[in-house]
């Protein structure tokens, strides 16, 4: 369900290129769960990013649902996106004056569902993170994991195909972590998704169906 193929990404800082994939190649089948571990640095959030379409690659391919994504207009890859890829971000990106219920809805609203139905939707997924009590509450007024938990339920409030997380809960106390976790991992099996996990955390690694790394910038089985 998604694919990438000799991917290459090279950052330029101050005059010099870094090389941060180096002909990475990576499938995640339809249903899967991988878990992708490596060293702060190795490229995990560039490799999501490539592979989520938030970023181009330098070189190679990424195959979502089979079709290739290179030769896309910005539109259309944008549509790509949206359409078939949930997110969620290393530190999170939910939009500061909106509150939870309307972060959740955003994603739908964008794709064009009524507001009845994607606030419904929305209000479903906060309810199943356990969150739908602070629906009303804006980012500044939830704690990280709560938030963490709204940027999940978002992620995949427009049911896409694939679901990329970096390090989700990176940055939350080891049982938030652990809970959170839990209801991602809920979530994902219960709707069939498709997701690769950036993660230091052995445990939640250890829930995945398969496990990559990175090494020299290429992904590698463990
Ligand atoms: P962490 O576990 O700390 O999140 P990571 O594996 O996600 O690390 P990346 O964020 O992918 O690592 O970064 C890989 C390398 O690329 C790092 O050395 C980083 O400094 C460099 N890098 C990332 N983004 C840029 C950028 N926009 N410009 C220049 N260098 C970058
Ligand atoms: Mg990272």
């Amino acid at each position: 369900v998604l694919r990438i193929e000799g991917v290459e990404k090279n950052y330029e800082q101050g005059g010099n290129i870094l090389s941060i994939l180096k002909g990475a190649d990576f499938t995640l089948n339809r249903g899967e769960t991988v878990a992708l571990v490596a060293p702060s640095g190795a490229g995990k959030s560039t490799l999501l990013h490539v592979a989520g379409l938030l970023e181009h690659p330098t070189a190679g391919e990424v195959f979502v649902a089979g079709k290739a994504s290179s030769g896309l207009g910005d539109d259309a890859r944008t549509a790509m996106r949206l359409s078939d890829i949930g997110f969620v971000y290393q530190f999170h990106h939910l939009l500061p004056e909106f509150t939870a219920l309307e972060n959740v809805m955003m994603p739908q609203m964008i794709a064009g569902l009524s507001h009845a139905d994607a606030s419904e939707r929305a209000r479903q997924l906060l309810d199943y993170m356990r969150i739908g009590h602070r629906a009303e509450h804006r980012p500044a007024e939830l704690s990280g994991g709560e938030q963490q938990r709204v940027a999940i339920a978002r992620s995949v409030s427009n049911a896409p195909l694939v679901l990329l997380a970096d390090e989700p809960t990176g940055n939350l106390d080891p049982v938030t972590a652990g809970y959170v976790f839990e209801a991602l991992n809920a979530l994902v099996r219960q709707s069939g998704l498709a997701a690769l996990i950036a993660t230091h955390n052995h445990d939640i690694a250890a829930m995945m169906d398969r496990r990559v790394t990175l090494d020299e910038g290429k992904v590698v089985e463990t």
